[in-house]
Order: C-alpha cells, then sequence, then structure tokens
C-alpha cells in the first residue's frame, strides 16, 4: 500500500509506533469516540467495549453526568497541590468515606499509586502500631498477582516480563498460593512479623480467576486472629463490577441489599482506582479507619495532584451514577444472563472449554495452549464482527463490558461471540 493509500488507522498506529515507547502491544484498531457500551474507530466503524479500559469505564464511555462534573469543575479550579485546601477535597472526602462507609480516604491518582500508599500505610501502622521491629515487617501477597507496575510492586510479581532487568528488587514480601487458606494460615502461624495480606478478591489480569466460596471470610478471620491487616485491592473489581459495589463487599452502603451467595469481608484497607472516576481522569484512594489511616502526618506521603478539585468532582459524580442507575444489580444480573448462555454454547463447543467469573467480570479459556494465537486471533474477528476484547494470558480472553449496557445489548454481543467462536471450530 502506497503512503497516499494508508488508511487513518494505520496512519495512527504508525505514528505510535514511531514516536511512543512500545510498552503494550494493542489491538489493531483506533478509535476516536465513545458513548456508553460503544466505541467508534476513525473509518466510523461502531464496537460494543468489552473491556472497558480494564474496568476503569463502568459507568459507560463519556457519561454526561460525569463529564459535566469535570467540565465545571474544569471552568473554575484545577489544582492547588495540598499546600493549600480547596473546598472540593473534604467534600469529596465525606462522601466517599461514607460511600464505603470507612473512617477516612487518603486520594491518590492511580492504581499503582494507591497500591504502594496501602504497602507504605501497612508498613508504618506495624511499626507504630503493632510493634514490629524496623525495617523486619513483611507482607504476605499471592502468585499471579496483579498490582501494578512501580519497582516496588514488580518486585512481588511472578510475571517474568514484567519484572526482568528492573531490579534490584524491593524486599519485605512473602508469596503465597492464590485461593489457599491453609498456606496463609501456615504462614501467618510461623512468622510474627507480618504485618498485612495483599490481596485481589478476584484475580482480573491472571485470567478472572474466582476463589473458593469462603476463601476472603476466612484469610480475613485468619487476618484477625493474627493482628494483620487484610488489604483488599479493588482497583479492578471494585465500583460494582462484580455485581455489588465491593467484591469483598463488606458492611459498605452497598447499593445491592440480597448479597448472597458470597461471604461478607470488610478490609482493613481497601484500595480503589479505575472506575472511581467512570474513565473520565485518574483517580485512586485507599480507605482504612482511623486506628490505621493515624498513622499517616504530614511529609510522611503526598502527591501534587492527589485529591485535586477536578479528581474530587469527578469521582463522586462517578460514584452517584453507580447508585442512582443501580450498576451493582445490572451486574449481577446481566453477567448471570451471560455466563449462562455462554456456558450452553460451551457444552457443544470445542474452541471454548469454560466460562468464569462474577457480576460483568468474565472470562472465556480458549482451547489450546497458552503460548497459541488463537485467542488473540478470535479477539481480531470479534473486532472485525463489532466488539472489543483483548486476550490476557494467552488463552484466555476477558470480557467486561461497561455496566450500563442493557440485556438486548449484552444478548447481541452473545451472539457476535459464539457465532465468532463458531467460526474457529
Ligand atoms: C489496573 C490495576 C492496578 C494498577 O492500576 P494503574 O492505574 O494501571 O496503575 C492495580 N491493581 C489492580 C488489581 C489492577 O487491575
Amino acid at each position: 500500500m502506497s503512503v497516499a493509500e494508508k488508511t487513518q488507522s494505520q496512519k495512527a498506529i504508525d505514528l505510535e509506533n514511531k514516536y511512543g515507547a512500545h510498552n503494550y502491544h494493542p489491538l489493531p484498531v483506533v478509535l476516536n469516540r465513545g458513548e456508553g457500551v460503544y466505541v467508534w474507530d476513525v473509518e466510523g466503524k461502531k464496537y460494543y467495549d468489552f473491556l472497558s479500559a480494564y474496568s476503569a469505564v463502568n459507568q459507560g464511555h463519556c457519561h454526561p453526568k460525569i463529564v459535566n462534573a469535570m467540565n465545571e469543575q474544569a471552568k473554575t479550579l484545577t489544582l492547588t497541590s495540598r499546600a493549600f485546601h480547596n473546598d472540593m477535597l473534604g467534600k469529596y472526602e465525606k462522601f466517599a468515606a461514607e460511600y464505603f462507609n470507612f473512617d477516612k480516604i487518603l486520594p491518590m491518582n492511580t492504581g499503582a499509586e494507591a497500591v504502594e500508599t496501602a504497602l507504605k500505610l501497612c508498613r508504618k501502622w506495624a511499626y507504630e502500631v503493632k510493634g514490629i521491629k524496623e525495617n523486619e515487617a513483611e507482607i504476605v501477597v499471592c502468585e499471579n498477582n496483579f498490582h501494578g507496575r512501580t519497582t516496588t510492586i514488580i518486585s512481588f510479581s511472578n510475571d517474568p516480563v514484567a519484572r526482568k532487568n528492573f531490579g534490584p528488587y524491593t524486599d519485605g514480601f512473602i508469596k503465597i498460593e492464590y485461593d489457599n487458606l491453609a498456606a496463609l494460615k501456615e504462614t501467618l502461624e510461623n512468622n510474627a512479623n507480618i504485618a498485612g495480606f495483599l490481596v485481589e478478591p478476584i484475580q482480573g489480569e491472571a485470567g478472572v480467576y474466582v476463589p473458593s466460596e469462603g476463601f476472603l471470610s476466612g484469610a480475613k478471620a485468619l487476618c484477625e486472629k493474627h493482628n494483620v491487616l487484610f488489604i483488599a485491592d479493588e482497583v479492578q473489581t471494585g465500583i460494582a463490577r462484580t455485581g455489588r459495589l465491593l467484591a469483598t463487599c463488606g458492611n459498605c452502603s452497598c447499593p445491592q441489599k440480597d448479597c448472597s451467595g458470597t461471604p461478607d469481608v470488610k478490609p482493613d484497607v481497601l484500595i480503589l482506582g479505575k472506575a472511581l472516576s467512570g474513565g473520565a481522569y485518574p483517580v485512586s484512594a485507599v480507605l482504612a479507619n482511623n486506628d490505621i489511616m493515624n498513622v499517616i502526618q504530614p511529609g510522611t506521603h503526598g502527591s501534587t495532584f492527589g485529591g485535586n478539585p477536578i479528581a474530587a468532582a469527578v469521582a463522586m459524580a462517578a460514584l452517584e451514577v453507580v447508585t442512582e442507575e443501580s450498576l451493582a444489580e445490572n451486574a449481577d444480573r446481566l453477567g448471570k444472563i451471560f455466563r449462562s448462555e455462554i456456558d450452553a454454547f460451551i457444552q457443544t463447543s470445542s474452541i471454548a472449554t469454560l466460562v468464569r467469573g462474577r457480576g460483568l467480570l468474565n472470562a472465556i479459556v480458549i482451547n489450546d495452549s497458552e503460548e497459541s494465537d488463537t485467542a488473540w486471533n478470535i479477539c481480531m474477528r470479534l473486532r472485525d464482527n463489532g466488539l472489543l476484547a483483548k486476550p490476557t494470558h494467552g488463552n484466555i480472553i476477558r470480557f467486561a463490558p461497561p455496566l450500563v449496557m442493557n440485556e438486548v445489548q449484552l444478548k447481541e454481543c452473545v451472539s457476535i461471540i459464539i457465532k465468532t467462536l463458531k467460526e474457529f471450530e
């Protein structure tokens, strides 16, 4: 193809390849507009978004209420830094603390920053409240975790690509198998220096691994017994994604009344990001009660942009949308339909072997090796058929549409997915 004939999409991709660092391998589609559950590419083709920016766009693309809150605040005051007070931060802190039922919130920007904040909070609590000798605290984490990309966080990742040649690594972490209560019990019993247990209530990046019934509540009970902080990374699972306000969902102002099926667990430290802003702006947070959060004193931690007025306005609007539009209930209901329809197809299929998930965080496992490119090719064909999803770990495809989807749209998506999978039988 000559330069003159290049599509708009190809031109945009070429620019990224030439001038951008190659730290991602995106599906070749170039988007320039989004609304609700839909996105459009630069050629004008419309797609269902089945990734939602890794669950940041739970409230749907360009939600008018969130965009309006952002625009209004952008015209008024954008940033003061924390050197001065502003009239939005306290309002947001009260709103979010009450919404999630914690005494206090510590606002940050990205998910990885919030995880770092939680780790620092946990260590400081360990030395100043629990009484562990300085520099000896350990934090238990799970194998195949994903908590972000900072030097410390990748230190306890076991993804070789995320780690290799980024050492030396940060000490003070003990890795145990996910969903293994006995391993946690043994670790806590044999080490008096454990300060916290950091866990994803469902491992999203690893391939949407849902732990066994009783794992989270059992882990919380063990943490209580050993005076260890239960730290839930709900950056991906939180804010209605899994059919409840939080996947750990303990004692919060959850709009969903019937929480039967999964045990209630109230984390000591809750980490949020992604959908906290509905995808409009980088907003993350750590929430905890005073007995923990009060170890943070002036000068001990901070961020120039953390808790800025735009973030405060955007996050309040984004959380209001979750309640007003009953997104948790919707995710719960549509997720059940999704899994049951895909499961019925899988009974007859040789290409797909399993569907799993909670709410609208689901994955389909493709019947091929992790090294094969079948899942990638299926995602390319899904794209051609008008639906965008991405493989996670070779042979697993994650399906996580915006939670503002309706049943008619979901059923159309299920038929696109089944039709596409059939093309690979
Ligand atoms: C995405 C994610 C993060 C990191 O968030 P960033 O905003 O990309 O830094 C941390 N934890 C989990 C569970 C995530 O899904």
